[in-house]
Order: C-alpha cells, then structure tokens, then sequence
C-alpha cells in the first residue's frame, strides 16, 4: 500500500476550506443557510447561547449538518472598543472566561445534544485577559474543552504546523465580491492549506464600498456574491474540499496522531 492509500481524505493533497459565520444573526439563517444547502456545503455557525427563543432556529440548522460552535454567552472582548457597561477581557480572569464558555457549551447541549462536539471562535478574535505585565493567553483554558479554535491572522493554515486552538482565519467585509473570495482560496489552494473564511451579517445587497468606520467592514456580505462563490465550492468539491471547521481539525488530528 503506497503512502497516499492510507489516507481516506485527499485534502492534505490539496488544502481545503471552511465556511465559518460569527454571532448569529437572522440574516445568516435568512440568507446564507439556504444557499449552502442548496449547494450541500456544510459549515460552522459560532453562536453566542443567550436567549433560548433565540436559539431554536439554530437546532434545525445544526441537524441539517452544519456545526454549531461556541462563541461564549458573553461575547467579551477588549475594553478599547469603548462598549460602555460590557465587561472587558483586561478586567476578566481565566476562570471567568472559562465560567462564561462552559455556560455556554452546556446550553449548546442542552439546545443539540445529537451534535457531541465543537470547535470555539474567540469573540473579537483576542485570546487574553489582563493587561500588561499581568496579561495572560486563555488558550491554553480553550485546549481543555475543544478539539481547536478560530482566531484570526495573516496566513492560512498549514495542516502540519498550525495551532489548532488558535487557527488563523481570512474575514470577509461587505465590498468584497464572489471573486475576491475564490482567488484566495485559489492562493490557499496552491499553497496546500486550509483557509477558514469568517462571515458576520448578510445582505441582499450588492457589496458595499468600504466604510472604515463600520465594525462590520462596509455592511453585510451580497448573498448574490456568497452564492457565486458557493456555486464555484461545489463544481469544484473534488479538488477543493469544503468541511466544518470540526471535521477538518478532527482529519488533522488524527494525521497527527498517526505521523
Ligand atoms: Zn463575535
């Protein structure tokens, strides 16, 4: 048996992707959801679990086989961003952080117990509490509950090299255009990696031009534009795998195992 029959998947030969969206909201059940089943692209909806009638679309979405992921109840980021009156990461602790993630993957079972496992997404992409001399990584709290986390960061993932509990991820901002997002799986593709695309809202307008002061990068995301580069994953599924961010940390690791 040569060396590549070992191996079920055929990624690693060629890099892969994943569809990742961030913090819930109507108008990705309203518009994504229905173009990635349409084209049979399973992916990861990272949700904060305040509100249980909040969270009941989201069942559904989870037993159709896309995974639903742990964003934290609290959604706690960085006092910088100035959110008057929400507690910030510099004035946490780990156990803190690690109260409001347990939290929150307990109503995530209680809401889909068919789904076992997830992976985490580290609200506003930071992964400290603290400042200063006293700053700390809570990676390292992540690494006990999850199988990996999505971060942020320039590069997309080497599978042999990466740090599954902080992976990088590439985010797309509003103006951007079906295109854009296939030319940078291309890049990723050719460079054998796994490029984990992050979407926040959804629009059913044409991209936007850049708004440096919008959080959102210039608006939602077109679904006329998500649907291109839907339709271009799907014609092109076996050469470019698309996977939930689980199921491909899961193939990694189990490469690592066995390596
Ligand atoms: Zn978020």
């Amino acid at each position: 048996m040569t060396e590549e029959t070992h191996r079920p998947e055929l990624w690693k030969d060629t890099g892969a992707v994943s569809i990742s969206f961030d913090d819930g909201s109507d108008s990705q059940l309203e518009i994504a959801v229905p173009i990635l089943d349409q084209f049979d692209l399973p992916a990861t909806f990272y949700i904060n679990p305040r509100v249980r009638s909040d969270l009941e679309p989201w069942r559904k979405v989870g037993l159709s086989g896309h995974e639903i992921g742990n964003h934290t109840v609290s959604h706690i980021c960085s006092r910088n961003f100035g959110w008057s009156g929400k507690k910030s990461l510099e004035t946490s602790s780990l156990s803190d952080i690690e109260d409001d993630i347990l939290l929150a993957e307990e109503r995530l079972r209680n809401l889909l117990p068919e789904q076992t496992e997830r992976t985490f997404c580290y609200p506003c992409y930071q992964n400290h509490v603290g400042e200063g001399i006293d700053r700390q990584s809570y990676v390292p709290v992540i690494a006990k509950y999850f199988p990996a986390a999505r971060g942020t960061g320039e590069a997309a993932n080497h599978p042999e090299l990466t740090d599954l509990h902080y992976l990088t991820s590439w985010i797309v901002s509003g103006w951007m255009s079906g295109s854009d997002l296939i030319k940078a799986t291309q890049a990723a593709m050719a460079q054998k990696r796994w490029i984990i695309f992050v979407f926040h809202g959804m629009s059913s307008q044409k991209p936007s031009r850049w708004d440096p002061t919008s959080y959102y990068h210039g608006g939602g995301f077109s679904g006329q534009e998500f649907n291109i580069f839907c339709q271009y994953l799907s014609q092109n599924r076996v050469n470019i795998p698309t996977n939930t961010v689980l199921q491909i940390a899961k193939q990694i690791r189990r490469w690592r195992a066995t390596e």
